[in-house]
C-alpha cells in the first residue's frame, strides 16, 4: 500500500478572469500529504476552500493546476483506480425521487462494478440507522435520513479514503454520534477518512491530524495535539480582591477579558510571559489573589488566533 492516502503538489484553483472584477484563487498552490489510515480534519472559516478542494477530488470540480493523487492514484491519468479509491460525501444532496434508499444504493454499486455478491447494501443502511426506510419513498425521507444515505452511496465499493464535507452540519447530536461511531469503526479497519468540519470539539476529539485552510492557503497543517501546544496559549482564571482599574497598562500580547463577581481571565503566550510575572503584575496593582487556575487551550483557541477573519 502507498504511504499516503492523498497528496496535493501545488493545487491552484481559480474561479473568474484573472483581469475581472469576481475572480478569486479559491485554492493557492496547495501541497500536503496525508498518511494512510488517518482520520484527517480540514478546517477553515467559510470561503477558505474546503469544499473547492472536496469537489475536486470528487470530480465536480476541475483543478487549475497542480498534481492530485489518492492512494497514489494520478487524477489525470488514473482516472479509474483514484475514482475506485476514494468515496466522496458532497455538501449538497441531490436524489433521484423515484428510487427507494436500497435501490439507489445498488444502482451506485452497480455503476462502481461492484459484484452482487460482493455488495453490502443491507449492512449500509443497518449501519447508518436505515434499515426500516430500505424500501420506502425517498420522499418519505427526513433531510437527515438522505444526508446518510448519501454517506451511504460514498461507501457502496468500499473505497480506501473517505471524503466527508461537513456531514453533521445541520444534524441532531444523535445522528451525529451514530456516524462518528461508523467513520471510526472505518477508520479502525484501516480506511483514510477526511472531514470538513465546523465544530471544532468534534474535530479535536476525533481527527489525529489537522489542516487549516484560509484563503485558499494552507496556514497549520500538524498533529492535533502538536497543533494545540504549539500555540503555547496559556489561559488563567483569577478571582481577586481589590479595585481593578480600567484602562491599566497591559504587559503585550495579553488579553483579559473580565467577568462579574471580580472574576477575570487573561490569555498570553507563554513563551513570552511566566504566570509568576502575572502574579507580580496583579501585586503591583494591589489586587489580591483570592483563587487562580489554568485551563489548557483547545482548537478553537488556535483556530481563532491563526485565521485571518476569525469569524467562524
Ligand atoms: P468553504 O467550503 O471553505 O466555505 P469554498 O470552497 O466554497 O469555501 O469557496 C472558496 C472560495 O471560492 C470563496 O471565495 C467562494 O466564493 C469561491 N467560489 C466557490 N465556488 C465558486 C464558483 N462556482 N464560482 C465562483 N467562485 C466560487
Ligand atoms: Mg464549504
Amino acid at each position: 500500500m502507498p504511504e499516503y492516502s492523498l497528496q496535493l503538489e501545488n493545487l491552484s484553483k481559480t474561479y473568474g478572469h484573472k483581469d475581472e472584477e469576481n475572480f478569486v484563487y479559491a485554492l493557492k498552490d496547495l501541497s500536503l500529504n496525508v498518511n494512510q489510515g488517518t482520520f484527517f480534519g480540514l478546517l477553515g472559516p467559510n470561503g477558505a476552500g474546503k469544499s473547492t478542494l472536496i469537489n475536486i477530488l470528487a470530480g465536480l470540480v476541475i483543478k487549475s493546476k497542480g498534481v492530485v493523487k489518492v492512494q497514489g492514484f494520478d487524477q489525470d491519468s488514473e482516472i479509474r483506480s483514484f475514482k475506485r479509491s476514494i468515496g466522496v460525501v458532497p455538501q449538497e444532496t441531490n436524489f433521484d425521487p423515484f428510487l427507494t434508499p436500497y435501490e439507489s444504493l445498488d444502482i451506485q454499486a452497480g455503476l462502481y462494478g461492484v459484484k452482487k455478491k460482493d455488495r453490502k447494501i443491507n449492512h449500509i443502511l443497518k449501519k447508518l440507522g436505515l434499515e426500516s426506510k430500505a424500501n420506502a419513498y425517498m420522499r418519505s425521507l427526513s433531510g437527515g435520513m438522505r444526508r446518510r444515505l448519501l454517506i451511504g452511496k460514498a461507501l457502496v465499493h468500499n473505497p480506501k479514503v473517505i471524503i466527508l464535507d461537513e456531514p453533521t452540519a445541520g444534524v441532531d447530536i444523535e445522528l451525529r454520534e451514530m456516524l462518528w461511531s461508523y467513520m471510526k469503526e472505518l477508520n479502525a479497519n484501516g480506511i483514510t477518512i477526511i472531514l470538513t468540519t465546523h465544530y471544532l470539539e468534534e474535530a479535536e476529539s476525533l481527527c489525529d491530524q489537522i489542516a487549516i485552510l484560509d484563503d485558499g492557503e494552507l496556514i497549520a497543517f500538524s498533529n492535533t495535539r502538536d497543533l494545540i501546544e504549539r500555540i503555547n496559549l496559556k489561559i488563567v482564571h483569577i478571582k481577586y480582591n481589590g479595585y481593578l482599574e480600567k484602562n491599566f497598562d497591559l504587559p503585550k500580547n495579553i488579553k483579559i477579558k473580565e467577568h462579574e463577581n471580580k472574576r477575570i481571565s487573561i490569555s498570553y503566550n507563554k513563551n513570552h510571559f511566566k504566570t509568576d510575572e502575572l502574579i507580580n503584575f496583579f501585586r503591583s496593582m494591589k489586587l489580591e489573589i483570592l483563587d487562580l487556575s489554568t485551563e489548557e487551550p483547545d482548537l478553537a483557541d488556535v483556530f481563532k488566533l491563526l485565521v485571518k477573519k476569525g469569524n467562524s
